[in-house]
């Protein structure tokens, strides 16, 4: 392993068409460690007036980017992957320092993210047009994909360097150039992602990264999405904050991805292996402390197993040892900041008045500090509760029984939001029903952990609009150009 470049130190500053930017206004705002509560860095907090140099940045760095070849841009990803790679432990203390996760899992993420940009450094290369037959002889159709133009990425905290690696490398080897607004909770990583992207060789202006408060953010994301020098937006987060910025993105008939909120069922059948299921039921329910997209948000488990199936749930849960997430042995770290803690309290307490079952927990874990939560299991769940409509996203386990299989698909589907969902069963008809009639853009069958870079990531319903990662992670960053080739003299 290469020795690490920043043991001491993490870039502080913004980062705008290579140059570090602090705010014009010369504000600044704290990166909060989760576990502690503590200030761990501060940055600045850029307005728009800050935000339009790193578009004008882009813009004139998209006139050079554009024209470089897909080998290029190929090798010059591969490097900054290598860099990416030698420091791993580096980038999975900053994971763990600004979101709270478990060192390991911490890991895990780093792993994820490196591997979108080892990916598209391969996809680079496969940015095919077609050939299509003409049904004319004096002519030739011709479909070539040429880069969108300079784009702005917004991200979430949950996924602090797969959020940002799964749309920058993709933008970057289809040859846009970017503008990259991290969350306010995780400045951090994306600071650290472009210094190691200058190291590697990527030109100045191809990537900006523009760091805001919560406060400031709005006028953000409202430049990127209404400014006509931004060709698309790529945004990972919530559906309410999704819905926003679809319609400021009509303006300018801007290309949009949105990658928004789940509420993903996890069905377990009769005939199903428990202890497998409760398996998956613990990597997809606590990984995070419950805090991904793609997180099992409603158990939904056939009457007959559902005795069983809670009290296995429940002597796995009893396992999770909760602390910060650097001490060795954790595998629950806190929740993000104390908005998460007010809502997964606000749905436990309703679920509470409304009659429901606290089998487990059900109460903030202070012990740990103030925004660590306990895990909590509920039974007796009805259709009003906020546990059953809501995504949750923290460490709270909510099983629903049923009879049937049409019982069961019709509670997994009654959400607007279709992202991800998760079943378990042995019976092969029933594999291929469950699986077609799921209103999800991702099946998990048998499977709690499903993500992966070689396929394609997203969501149907509220839960958003185009796919991330795999092969087609390129065509949110290209635009078809058809050619036609006429007078053509075939003899
Ligand atoms: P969020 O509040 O929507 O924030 C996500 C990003 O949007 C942050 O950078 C945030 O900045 C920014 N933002 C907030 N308000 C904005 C505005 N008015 N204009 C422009 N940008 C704005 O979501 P979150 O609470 O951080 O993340 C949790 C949500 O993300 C959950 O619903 C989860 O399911 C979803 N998620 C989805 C996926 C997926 O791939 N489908 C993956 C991960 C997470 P600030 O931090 O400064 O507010």
């Amino acid at each position: 392993m290469c020795a690490l470049r920043y043991s001491s130190s993490w870039p502080t500053k913004a980062y705008v068409n290579g140059q570090w930017y602090d705010a014009k206004s010369g504000k600044t705002f704290d990166v909060i460690n989760p576990a502690t509560g503590k200030a761990i860095a501060t940055v600045p907090d850029l307005d728009a007036s800050d935000v339009q140099v790193a578009i004008n940045a882009a813009n004139d760095a998209f006139k050079t980017w554009k024209k470089t070849t897909a080998k290029e841009r190929s090798d010059l990803l591969r490097n900054w992957y290598n860099i990416l790679v030698d420091n791993k432990e580096y980038l999975a203390e900053i994971v763990t320092a600004e979101a709270g996760k478990p060192l390991a899992e911490s890991l895990g993420e780093v792993a994820y993210g490196n591997s979108f940009v080892e990916w598209f450094s391969e996809e680079a290369r496969r940015n095919y047009g077609e050939y299509v037959p003409s049904p004319i002889k004096s002519k030739e159709i011709l479909m070539i994909r040429q880069p969108l133009g300079p784009v702005g990425l917004i991200t979430p905290w949950n996924f602090p360097i797969a959020m940002i690696t799964r749309k920058a490398s993709a933008a970057l080897a289809a040859g846009c150039t970017c503008v990259i607004k991290p969350a306010e909770n995780t400045p951090i990583m994306a600071l650290v992602l472009a210094k190691f992207a200058e190291d590697a060789g990527i030109p100045k202006g191809v990537i900006n990264v523009v760091t805001a408060s919560r406060a400031n953010t709005p006028q953000v994301g409202q430049l990127l999405c209404e400014s006509p020098d931004i060709y698309g937006i790529s945004f990972t987060g919530s559906t309410e904050v999704g819905k926003l910025l679809y319609k400021q993105c009509s303006s300018t008939v801007k290309r949009i991805g949105l990658e928004l909120g789940g509420n993903a069922p996890f069905i377990v059948f009769e005939g199903a292996d428990v202890d497998k299921a409760v398996a998956g039921a613990m990597a997809s329910k606590f990984r995070n402390c419950g805090q991904t997209c793609v997180s099992a948000n409603r158990f939904i488990i056939q009457n007959k197993i559902f005795p069983e199936f809670v009290t296995k749930l429940q002597s796995a849960m009893e396992k999770l040892v909760i602390g910060n997430g650097k001490d060795s042995g954790v595998n629950m770290g806190p929740l993000i900041n104390m908005s998460q803690v007010e809502k997964v309290d606000r749905i436990v307490n309703d679920a509470k008045s409304k009659g429901a079952t606290i089998v487990m927990g059900g109460n903030r874990a202070q012990t740990f500090g103030e925004r660590f939560y306990e895990p909590t299991l509920i039974t007796d769940v009805k259709e009003n509760m906020a546990c059953y409509v809501e995504e949750i996203f923290g460490p709270v386990a909510v099983c629903i029984g049923f009879d049937t299989e049409e019982e069961g698909l019709k509670i997994a589907n009654s959400t607007n939001r279709g992202l991800a969902g998760y079943f378990y069963s042995n019976d092969l008809s029933q594999v291929w029903r469950v699986t077609k009639a799921l209103e999800v853009g991702m099946v998990g069958v048998n499977e709690g952990i499903i993500s992966s870079t070689e396929a394609a990531f997203g969501g149907v319903k509220e839960s958003g609009l185009g796919r991330e990662g795999s092969s087609h992670g390129m065509e949110e960053y290209t635009e078809i150009k058809y050619v036609c080739f006429g007078n053509i003299q075939q003899e």
